[in-house]
């Protein structure tokens, strides 16, 4: 059998899972390569819980080469441009990989400067040296205003912004600056959640412990001076402000004509491949969905590989992809809940729990030894 390319752009959550689900389905005349330079992988959703102490950063750190599989070569370079036509991807040292596959699986990029007045003096939680900024900033904090919230949709994590308000309820209470301290959370979107009952659920939580929620937050403008944020008619003072950076898809994919500016991937939601090209698929972030969640990436990246597979070894498919995640949920004190769903069902919870808690407290371990190896 002659030899086959899969070529993967993107060496971490989705691009990983991509890359060792296919070395598992397929033959060595499959030959997988992945392009990236990162040297460590890391795993974000521990974000919410580094900047108070609950996690040590060091046990949410792997290296790349670590968690790759035995035969999937590494390319360690950026992707500038792709060539869909003549099938082949463009990368900075000049050279150039052609493919017969191709998976795009470039995530996200922050860009705070899209936010007029976002400073060194603004914090967020979204890369680990942030997460770790914020934690010596929530470290020297002695009680005042905390606005936190995303700047705009989408972002990563919809759950993300009210697991940071009750860790940060329960850090402060702990510090005996609870009382001292307003927590306000913003959000551009109408509501916590586009699922209402679950919305509702974490409205009852933050009513319980006296955080403010500010809906429909769009637009904001920061002031470093008066130390105020601005969403037209809404001026907020802050001592401290958390506030997620913007989230656009990598510019190259706009370059390469295969995105409008947000730089994300348009998919047929069934198949996942990019327009009628029945051989350039996007899992992960990179793609235009609205949740940009990990766990969402996963389900993507097993039906793409597992696709791919059957469509070298000759099998027909007739599989589609249903859109499952399911992901635990930091709640107050100490306890969690966790959602899942797909293309036909909405998330809903009554309950959370402290085991639903421990549950997310441990996934990194559980995402290191058998999410991102292409084991579960
Ligand atoms: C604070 C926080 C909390 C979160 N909580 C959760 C949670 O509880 N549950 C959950 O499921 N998800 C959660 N997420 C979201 C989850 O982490 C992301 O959805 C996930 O990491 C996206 O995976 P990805 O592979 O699509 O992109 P990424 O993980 O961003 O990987 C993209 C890769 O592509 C590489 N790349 C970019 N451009 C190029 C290029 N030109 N050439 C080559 N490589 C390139 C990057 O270097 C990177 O290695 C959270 C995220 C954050 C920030």
């Amino acid at each position: 059998m002659s030899d086959v390319n899969v070529v993967i752009i993107g060496d971490a959550n989705a691009g990983i899972i991509t890359a060792n689900k296919l070395r598992m389905h397929t033959d060595n005349n499959v030959k997988i390569k992945i392009i990236g330079n990162s040297e460590k992988i890391y795993f974000k959703p521990d974000g919410v819980l580094i900047p108070f102490n609950d996690i040590n950063y060091k046990e949410t750190l792997k290296n790349t080469d670590a968690v790759l599989t035995y035969g999937i070569e590494r390319i360690r370079a950026l992707a500038t441009k792709i060539n869909p036509e003549d099938k082949y991807v463009s990368l900075d040292n000049g050279k150039t990989l052609p493919y017969d596959y191709l998976v795009i699986a470039t995530g996200d990029r922050l860009v705070p400067e899209d936010v007029p007045g976002y400073n060194d003096d603004v914090y967020h939680y979204y890369d680990l040296n942030n997460a770790m900024k914020t934690k010596e900033g929530l470290n020297n904090f002695k009680g005042g205003k905390i606005v936190i919230g995303p700047a705009s949709m989408p972002f990563q994590c919809p759950v993300a912004p009210s697991e940071f308000v009750f860790e940060l309820d329960k850090f402060l209470t702990g510090r005996n600056l609870r009382d001292k301290t307003e927590i306000t959370l913003i959000m551009p979107s109408d509501d916590v959640l586009p699922f209402k009952p679950v919305s509702d659920f974490i409205r009852n939580g933050f009513s319980e412990k006296k955080i403010n929620f500010i809906p429909k937050f769009k637009d904001p403008v920061i002031d470093g001076k008066t130390k105020e944020i601005t969403s037209g008619d809404n001026k907020l003072k802050y001592d401290m402000l958390v506030l997620i950076p913007p989230h656009k898809g990598q510019k190259f994919i706009t370059d390469s004509g295969l995105a409008d500016e947000t730089g994300y991937i348009n998919v047929d939601k069934f198949k996942l491949n990019y327009k009628d090209y029945d051989n350039i698929y996007a899992v992960g972030d990179a793609i235009n969905f609205p949740f940009k969640v990990g766990a969402l990436g996963h389900s993507e990246a097993s039906y793409v590989a597992n696709t791919i597979a059957k469509d070298i070894n000759g099998n027909l498919t007739s599989d589609l992809y249903d859109g499952f995640m399911g992901c635990s949920t930091v709640f107050m004190d100490n306890s969690g809940f966790t959602l899942s769903f797909d293309y036909n069902s909405k998330p809903t919870v009554n309950y959370a729990g402290k085991t639903d808690y421990f549950l997310k407290y441990i996934s990194a371990n559980v995402y290191f030894s058998s999410i991102l190896s292409g084991i579960l």
